[in-house]
């Protein structure tokens, strides 16, 4: 999507401190980050929110999920919160898809 900072991220073209990736997702630290670990897991197709997800989304937010789960582990997280921010009135600032993975 053009003009998109998490698709430009996605595509190589905005540097970000990536974690870990797939064809499907990428992993990176959040910029401000909220706690002691703060990633965000970033699905490569462009959904502008949880709200604009189809049908056929719902494996992808499955992947985004055990993605999460997988990035917590090699963390070595006891314990850890995902947070999807919806909506302006949501808290969300970036219009394209992300899963805040955070542990302190
Ligand atoms: P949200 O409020 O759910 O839309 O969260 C957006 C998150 O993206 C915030 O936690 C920001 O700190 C983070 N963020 C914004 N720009 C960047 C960037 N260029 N690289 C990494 N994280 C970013
Ligand atoms: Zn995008």
């Amino acid at each position: 999507m053009e003009g998109c900072l998490f698709c430009e991220i996605a595509e190589k073209k905005r540097p970000a401190e990536v974690v870990f990736e797939t064809d499907e997702v990428v992993i990176f630290k959040d910029a401000n980050p909220k706690a002691r670990v703060h990633l965000l897991v970033v699905p490569k197709k462009h959904i502008a929110s949880v709200k604009d997800a189809t049908d056929g989304d719902r494996a992808l937010f499955g992947g985004l999920i055990l993605a999460a789960r997988d990035a917590a582990a090699r963390e070595n997280l006891a314990g850890y919160k995902l947070l999807f921010n919806v909506g302006r009135d949501g808290g969300q600032v970036i219009d394209h898809v992300h899963l805040h993975l955070i542990a302190s």
